[in-house]
């Protein structure tokens, strides 16, 4: 029997298999034994006819198999003749912790390239900023078993019935015992339907309804003074701004009725412990650090905060987006949390044994995608993820890699977005056949471990990364025999990082929670230990809906399906739960647009334009329309617009127009 977890999302569900069978582990505490039909069929995406088997080049326009000896010698001989800084990194929520480890290592520390950003920018990014401004440390201050001593959960923008199956599985059973469900969304969903309240609020409109629901506390006296007068700082400024904030204005914005609104403080008012978890809703946006502020200055004020059953609690999509912030696996980080200052520099350069670490953060998602247009990157090494078919504003990135002269894909599927445009594609383990830990939505370290053989040519990313290592001549400091070997030292460097108090150098067994203790007694990892309130206001950036492009786009996850599907999009029972490519449009703008369902329409934007089969659906707003993230052409419509300060796109808010054809 070997026990390992699902390697698709942030719930992280514990799984045993036996000979050929995998199944729920019922000892496991994030799932007791459930799993989704995406964690059950994980199994025969080892044996799908998409896999990669081979080191591949490009020549004449066509991929032939070379040897891995010859690949990675090409690939360091171009990094070594290239500029530091036009050697890019680009990583994955999907990557185990040694991987990203390594990566991170090897780029920064060795290489001398801060470039190394993930595709957990464009999902994670705004949580992180939002944490480390607010609490001084990106950290999540609650657990998934705290919802079995809430009263309340308010979800907001997730449909976590479809993108948390098991979680939401969890939630249902509290329904039971009388938790109450507030799901705040756009769209109905599943989810929504599950809901005592859905407050089916305008898209954009999150911190305006926030700062209303703060305000209200505020004025009915229904915040922890105590709290915040011990544990908080900016109260009075953040007081004063938010009384200016007019309350008729923002309730308009939000689309609300005073009824539907008051609905929702008699049930705050009601429920002494709060939980409030979020998704993309909020992240995906250009004001996502505002938005996960506005909602977290609820709880700071209130004091529904580091207590069993109360806190802010971001979901993440990925199984290990987690454990890449851990060792810093993103442009705007160094390392196991420490930043670019000069001091957080000499301790990584100390404990790395190396010098010359750059003092400014690398190119993020999307800068990558501007500096590739002016012909500033050289080399970009894809590990483990699809970013053709996941950065926004698609015909933008095409150009732009098409200007990379050396696009390296580490992947475990052939049938990536992005091949097209590699030059180079190494075969990866995937998920089943490598070892190696990953970190859930509720800081769960867990062992992933091999269910079957690895095949014959495939190697784990870490492996790689340490390949090439070894060709740029750094063996001495990448000598890793096995997994262990990186995990160890990477938990010896956890020591090294005071923001971080961690204890995992003490880690043993199976699994691990890091940072158990990290808020003991209230004190966050500020300068003078108390959380900081930040006034936010809505600024309206997003793009705006026009004559000519009149609808909202919204983009989210559907149930069965993972990502660009590389792995899922081809297994039978996934498929068959809903159709893969459709756009879903209220039935009034339908009937103005003579569309019928199943019709296939023309979904356009100023930047591009796909075709998609026509669902008539009262489940989205009038105005709004909305497209799974499983539809592979969706970022031709999508803007690349970002969050100023956690450069996380908006996704969430394209204008777009739909035509009958
Ligand atoms: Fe895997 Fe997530 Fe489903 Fe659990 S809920 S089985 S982690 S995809």
């Amino acid at each position: 029997m070997i026990k390992s977890v699902c390697g698709y999302c942030g719930v992280g569900c514990g799984i045993e298999f036996d000979t050929s069978k995998l199944i729920g582990d019922i000892s496991y505490p994030t799932n007791e034994g459930l799993l989704c039909a995406k964690g059950a069929s994980e199994l025969h995406t080892i044996e799908t006819s998409s896999r990669l088997l081979r080191p591949q080049i490009k020549q004449d326009g066509k991929f032939n198999t070379i040897d891995w000896d010859t690949s990675i010698k090409y690939i360091s001989s171009k990094i070594k003749k290239s500029e530091p800084e036009r050697v890019v990194f680009y990583l994955s929520g999907q990557l185990l912790t040694e991987d990203y480890y390594i990566a991170n290592k090897l780029a920064k520390g060795f290489i001398n390239t801060n470039n190394v950003d993930t595709n957990s920018r464009t999902c994670m990014a705004s949580a992180v900023v939002a944490h480390k401004k607010a609490f001084g440390v990106d950290y999540v201050p609650v657990r998934m078993r705290d919802i079995k001593k809430a009263n309340l959960l308010i979800l907001v923008g997730s449909n976590a019935a479809e993108a948390h199956v098991v979680f939401f599985n969890k939630i249902k059973k509290e329904l039971k015992r009388g938790l109450k469900l507030v799901v705040i969304d756009p769209r109905v969903t599943p989810t929504t339907k599950a809901a005592h309240l859905h407050l089916q609020i305008n898209v954009g409109s999150d911190i305006d309804f926030f700062n209303l629901v703060c305000q209200r506390l505020i004025t009915d006296e229904k915040i922890d003074s105590n709290y915040i007068e011990k544990y908080t700082n900016n109260f009075e400024t953040y007081k004063n701004k938010l009384s200016r904030e007019a309350k008729t204005k923002m309730l308009k914005r939000t689309g609300l009725s005073k009824e539907q609104f008051e609905e929702f403080i008699t049930m705050f008012y009601e429920n002494e412990n709060i939980i409030s978890a979020w998704t993309m809703g909020l992240n995906q946006s250009v004001q996502g650090v505002d938005k996960n502020l506005s909602l977290i200055n609820m709880h700071l004020i209130t004091g529904k905060i580091n207590k069993e059953g109360n806190g802010p609690f971001s979901l993440t999509g990925q199984p290990n987006a987690m454990g890449g912030r851990e060792v810093g696996g993103l442009a705007t980080t160094l390392a196991v949390h420490l930043d670019f200052e000069a001091e957080s520099i000499k301790k990584v350069e100390e404990f790395w044994k190396t010098s010359g670490i750059k003092n400014k953060r690398g190119l993020t998602s999307c800068e990558i995608v501007d500096e590739a247009l002016k012909g500033n990157v050289e080399v970009l090494i894809i590990s483990h993820t699809d970013p053709i078919y996941h950065l926004p504003n698609r015909a933008k990135v095409e150009k732009a890699f098409r200007n990379i002269p050396l696009i390296v894909e580490i992947n475990a599927y052939e049938n990536s977005e992005t091949s097209e445009f590699s030059h180079i594609r190494l075969p990866a383990s995937p998920w089943g056949e490598k070892d190696g830990t990953q970190t859930n939505m509720d800081r769960t370290i867990t062992k992933q471990k091999k269910v079957t053989r690895t095949s014959i040519d495939c190697k784990p990313d870490w492996e790689v990364f340490k390949l090439i290592a070894w060709e740029l001549g750094f063996k001495k400091s990448f000598d890793y025999s096995t997994v262990e070997d990186i995990f160890n030292e990477f938990k010896e460097m956890t020591k090294i990082s005071k923001k971080r108090h961690l204890d995992m150098h003490n880690m043993k067994g199976e699994t691990f929670i890091w940072g158990e203790k990290l808020f003991k007694d209230n004190k966050f990892l500020t300068q003078n230990e108390k959380a900081n309130l930040h006034f936010v206001k809505n600024e309206n950036l997003s793009e705006k809906t026009s004559k000519e492009f009149p609808f909202i786009l919204l983009t989210g996850r559907t149930r069965d399906q993972w990502h660009s599907g590389t792995k899922t999009a081809l297994l039978d029972n996934l498929k068959k739960f809903k159709a893969l490519e459709y756009v879903e449009i209220h039935p009034n703008d339908a009937k103005n647009l003579e569309i019928e369902d199943g019709d296939m329409v023309d979904v356009t934007s100023v930047r591009g334009e796909i075709t998609l089969e026509a669902k008539i659906t009262p489940d989205v707003k009038e105005k709004t329309v909305f497209i799974p993230v499983s539809v592979r052409k969706i970022n031709y419509l999508t803007l690349d617009l970002v969050d100023k300060e956690s450069f996380e796109p908006d996704y969430n808010h394209s204008a777009v127009r739909v035509k009958s054809i």
